[in-house]
């Protein structure tokens, strides 16, 4: 397809964003390139998420606003892939006649085929598996970052919490081989990328599959061993398999950062029981304790869902308590919202739109305070920050650049010449806002690395762009 060009717009988690990079290397292997900021791709691809209600209504809405630009652009082709598509199939291309491939989440190396399909015949192509064909993760990848990289370690999940859709649409659990895993991460570091993210539905569940209840721990630990490898991080954990070898692993490993993101949802015992989370919250601070008692220094964050169906005051109380308690660096928290096809959606006393929204900011306003409190404790302390592009790029104002601290923290940092994304620097906190901290005095350190140097402009070469990497070649298990 030489010449013709592709953007990929991306919705939902980080699985997505994993995933559009491979949309992306996928694309790139069959010879489109990516499209220049502002111009108008040959190739648009929606990679799309199904969790929130809304989910639905914006994908419609883009489709619908892309209409009239494909009829001033008569060559251009528009795929749908992603979790709404595995979830509504041939009824996108039957609301939008416009759309060329539709795609699921289980089959996302077809994107070029199809789309040649579709070119050739004149008419859409809607395919979608029931079952994982090949491992994302075996796939050609464009990576975003030179110096950080998600990893995907398992697909799908088990669990069945009710207001949840994944397991529909991303079916069981699989996990990919420990030796598959830490064969893609050499090959990572080899390129100059020094942090790794680990993905999984339920990270902590890894190694059911090939029924190795230990898997991940002992994953953590081989990570270690990986030389050039400086920040491994995972998401997403649950509680209810989060067991004392993680929280050993996580403290004994000197590349693992001290960061946990672990879903609580709710505090309340009764609302736990209804979402079929498998925990309560005794157990859910339990662990908040053991990973404080090992690594005093750890960030905790969450997410939290606030107004689900049978919801009192009380059960909120008891959200607000625990969150009061666990005392998070920060957490995400969604206003519950029906999702056709979950058993949540059909579940008696749906809690009133306006005291949800009531309770939502009362809990955002509860962990703010505690947020900002947290950062607080930090100023004056020595920090090591892995400079980000994106989040790096120079804020016109004040010229700060920002980096990420190894519990996960975003940091400002006073401009310094010389320094690049995916440098390493050390400094001192010297503010604390409710949501990043600030580091304007003096450098400590300044380390200039391999992906900082791949992030310094070159004629030709977009900025901070790797190259394609070729397909990985899948190992046999060999531990
Ligand atoms: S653990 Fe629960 S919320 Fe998370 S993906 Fe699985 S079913 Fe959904």
């Amino acid at each position: 397809m030489a010449g013709k060009t592709y953007g990929i717009r991306t919705y939902g988690c980080q699985m997505n964003v994993h995933d559009s990079e491979r949309l992306a290397g996928l694309l790139e292997t069959a010879g489109y390139e990516r499209a220049a900021d502002g111009s108008t791709p040959d190739v648009v691809v929606f990679n799309t998420c199904a969790v929130r209600e809304n989910a639905d209504n914006r994908l419609y809405g883009n489709l619908g606003q892309m209409r009239p630009v494909k009829t001033a652009n008569p060559g251009m082709q528009i795929a749908v892939g992603g979790c709404l598509a595995q979830k509504d199939r041939g009824e996108i291309a039957r609301r939008a006649p416009w759309v060329d491939v539709v795609f699921g989440t289980h089959n996302i190396g077809s994107l070029p085929v199809l789309l040649e399909r579709a070119r050739h015949n004149g008419e859409a192509q809607v395919e979608i598996k029931e079952a994982l064909e090949v491992f994302p993760s075996s796939l050609p990848t464009r990576r975003d970052s030179a110096y950080s990289a998600w990893v995907s370690i398992s697909v799908g999940c088990n669990n069945t919490c009710t207001f949840c859709i994944v397991p529909s649409l991303r079916g069981t659990e699989q996990d990919r081989r420990p030796a598959d895993v830490l064969g893609e991460i050499r090959a990572l570091v080899d390129e100059g990328v020094l942090e790794v993210t680990l993905l999984g539905q339920n990270v902590n569940s890894y190694g059911v599959e090939f029924g190795d209840r230990q898997a991940f721990g002992k994953l953590l630990r081989a990570c270690g061993a990986i030389d050039g490898l400086e920040r491994v991080r995972f998401t997403s954990p649950h509680p209810r398999d989060f067991t004392d070898d993680v929280i050993a692993a996580m403290a004994e490993t000197s590349n693992v950062c001290h960061q946990l993101h672990m879903p609580l949802q709710s505090g309340s015992d009764a609302v736990l029981k209804r979402m079929r989370r498998s925990y309560r919250s005794e157990r859910f601070l339990g662990i908040v304790e053991n990973v404080r008692a090992a690594m005093p220094d750890a960030a905790l964050t969450t997410d939290v869902i606030v107004g689900f169906p049978g919801e009192t005051e009380e059960d909120f109380q008891s959200t607000v308590d625990v969150m009061r308690a666990a005392r998070f660096a920060s957490a995400y928290t969604f206003q519950y919202s029906q999702r056709p096809g979950t058993p949540a959606a059909t579940l008696p006393d749906q809690v009133p739109k306006a005291v949800v929204q009531e309770r939502y900011e009362r809990l955002v306003s509860c962990q703010e305070q505690i947020s900002w409190a947290e950062n607080r404790a930090l100023v004056g302390r020595r920090v090591e920050l892995l400079i980000s592009a994106g989040e790096g790029r120079k804020d016109a104002g004040t010229g700060r650049m920002t980096g990420r601290a190894r519990d996960g923290r975003l940091c400002h940092v006073a401009p310094y010449g010389g320094v690049r994304p995916g440098d390493v620097v050390e400094t001192v906190v010297t503010y604390a806002a409710p949501h990043h901290l600030v580091a304007d005095g003096l450098l400590l350190s300044h380390r200039r690395t391999r992906a900082g140097d791949a992030s310094e402009p070159r004629r030709g070469v977009p900025l901070g762009m790797p190259s394609v990497r070729p397909r990985t070649p899948v190992t046999s298990e060999q531990e």
